[in-house]
């Protein structure tokens, strides 16, 4: 009789934030099509681990299932990626799932990522509107820049940039790329560039994009092959611009 195939999982997990991290393993029987979010749907139907030993289930976040929430980021054999677009067919086995650590972790796989929607409200990430009543069609994007800011809007704050900088660290106040790539694209917006100088003083300040290394490795990292480090070049030279500007209004 031929031997069903399986799916071996290595996991790091971690019941509070507080307390210390742990690995357990499961295997699960192979599924055409399968991801590692339906793999972990499956052990929390029945969390046994591979000894046979019940447990807890294993907890983690998501929400769209299809690479657009960024919730589900987690590291996938050693790099940050998406869980629901992961595919079992194209990972090593085993397959270890851990936390991305650059994030304070709540429990098991879900991290709390509140630091870095803060950087987004320390740069003003939107477009400011007057209230609620009607205010006619909005105005038409800047064609020289639309592609550059489809593109930036495609950030779905999953984070992997965040970890794969080597600059955002619990020892370190840098806002990181994803906020910084959102501050360019509000600037480049019709209505958003009302309030660039704001965003600008934002982003001079302490932790801001001088404490980008230029490692390169948020470019590498992010799954919306988004251009990060040309997005904080251009940023750079509004700062500088902007610095000027300052010297001559005194
Ligand atoms: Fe994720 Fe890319 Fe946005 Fe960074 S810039 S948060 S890697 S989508």
């Amino acid at each position: 009789m031929a031997t069903q195939k399986t799916v071996h999982f290595i996991i790091e997990r971690q019941d509070s934030p507080n307390s210390a991290p742990y690995i357990e393993e499961f295997v699960l029987p192979y599924r055409p099509s399968m991801n590692v979010v339906s793999s972990l749907m499956e052990i929390q139907k029945n969390p046994v681990t591979k000894d046979g030993k019940k447990t807890t289930a294993v907890v983690w976040e998501c929400n769209c299932l299809e690479k657009v929430c960024g919730a589900c980021m987690m590291l996938i054999n050693g790099k940050a990626q998406q869980a629901c677009a992961a595919l079992i067919d194209h990972l090593e086995q085993p397959i270890r799932l851990a936390p991305a650590r650059t994030f304070p972790v709540v429990r098991d796989l879900a991290i709390d990522r509140t630091v870095m929607f803060e950087s987004l409200k320390r740069v003003q990430a939107w477009v400011s509107v007057d209230g609620s009543w009607p205010v006619g069609p909005a105005p038409r994007q800047n064609p020289k820049t639309a592609t550059t800011a489809y593109e930036i809007s495609r950030c779905m704050t999953c984070g992997c940039c965040m970890h794969a900088c080597p600059n955002v660290n619990s020892g370190s106040d840098f806002i990181g790329p994803a906020p910084l790539g959102q501050a360019h694209l509000f600037n480049l917006h019709p209505i958003g560039e009302y309030n660039k100088e704001e965003r600008i003083e934002a982003i001079t300040a302490k932790g801001g994009i001088g404490s980008c290394g230029n490692s390169q490795n948020c470019v590498q990292a992010c799954p919306k092959d988004i251009k990060l480090t040309e997005y904080i070049a251009r940023l750079n030279r509004d700062v500088n611009k902007q610095a000027l500007k300052n010297i001559f209004n005194k």
